[in-house]
């Protein structure tokens, strides 16, 4: 089947894109495979006229809107391969069907790898969050935890004091330590740290209550905030030879064009930080108008 663009991922940044694009008659296959970074999170905040929407209700009216453009096409499947072919690009599905485009839109965002403590899993998106601009209003004044390790606990917890100042900074033991002038200023706050490795994260569905040590000790607290690690959420940048950003998203011109030819990115695979929805639907609708501008002048000569 041969489109005008393939984009991968239906997330803010995807869907924004085909928006963009279905209304400017662009024939649009758009492939998710229902795997967004958010899904463990029951509320996104921020987002204007939709603060606080359940991310997948988020997504189903953007996919309603989007039906409204009959040249876009909704695909519930997972892309499994991309190769490079004359004029465009050659996509297989995971049910094996094959569909070429001219252009490529990598809206694939980015996934999480979580510090390995126990019960933070159960706790990640329902007391414990990663970005204080997405959760720090419903955590404000609550006392709360920052996990991070040494080297980025300082600018972490600075952040969060914003929202709450009865703050216990935990390193969970890392090898990187605050530097003197950091703890000086923590402390000056009444800001603790405890370098202790974290035996658990203790509480009840979702909501911390417990944070115990290894050295037997324990501190109450209402949530907090860790730093986890990401990476992409595929492959395919790397595979086309994209070139990364220093931040590691993938480097694109202001109208979402990567190094290679044919190949646009947005949303978080690009931004990598600040990630918000609102951030990455404006990406998508920058690289769709990046996509459309350069077919018309391919096409119109
Ligand atoms: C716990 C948590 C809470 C958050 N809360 C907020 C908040 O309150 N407010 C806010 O603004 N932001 C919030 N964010 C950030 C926000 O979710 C992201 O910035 C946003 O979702 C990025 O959009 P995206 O379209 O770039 O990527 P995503 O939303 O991650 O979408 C990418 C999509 O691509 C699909 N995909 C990937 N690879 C393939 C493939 N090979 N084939 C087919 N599909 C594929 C995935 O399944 C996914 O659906 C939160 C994030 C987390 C982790």
């Amino acid at each position: 089947m041969r489109m005008e663009c393939a984009i991968i991922g239906g997330g803010p940044a995807g869907l924004s894109a085909a928006l963009v694009l279905g209304r400017a008659r662009r024939k649009v296959v758009l492939f998710d495979d229902k795997q967004p970074r958010n899904a463990v999170t029951a509320h996104t905040h921020g987002f204007l006229t939709r603060d606080g929407v359940k991310p997948e209700e988020l997504r189903r009216l953007a996919r309603q809107d989007i039906r409204k453009y009959p040249s876009v096409e909704l695909e519930s499947r997972r892309v499994t391969g991309i190769m490079p072919i004359r004029g465009g690009f050659r996509l297989q599905a995971d049910d094996g069907k094959v569909y070429e485009a001219r252009k490529l839109l990598l809206a694939t965002g980015l996934k999480e790898r979580l510090p390995d403590l126990r019960g933070l899993q159960g706790m990640y998106g329902k007391s414990l969050f990663s970005c204080p601009y997405c959760d720090g209003w419903e955590l404000r004044d609550k006392p709360l935890v920052v996990i991070a390790d040494g080297d980025q606990a300082f600018t972490l917890s600075r952040l969060i004091y914003q929202w709450s100042r009865d703050l216990v900074v935990c390193t969970n033991g890392s090898a990187s330590r605050l530097a003197p002038e950091e703890l000086r200023l923590l402390h000056r706050k009444g800001i603790p740290v405890v370098n202790q490795r974290i035996t658990e994260l203790a509480g009840e569905k979702g909501q911390l209550r417990t944070v115990r040590f290894a050295d037997g000790s324990s501190v109450k607290r209402a949530g907090g905030f860790v730093s986890p690690y990401w990476r992409h959420a595929t492959q395919f940048a790397e595979q086309l030879g994209c070139r990364l950003s220093a931040s590691g998203g993938i480097e694109t011109d202001s109208l979402g064009r990567t190094s290679v030819s044919g190949v646009y990115a947005a949303g978080d695979a690009s931004v990598i930080s600040p990630a918000q929805a609102a951030i990455a639907a404006g990406e998508g609708s920058r690289a769709a108008i990046g996509i459309n501008t350069d077919l018309v002048r391919e096409d119109f000569g």
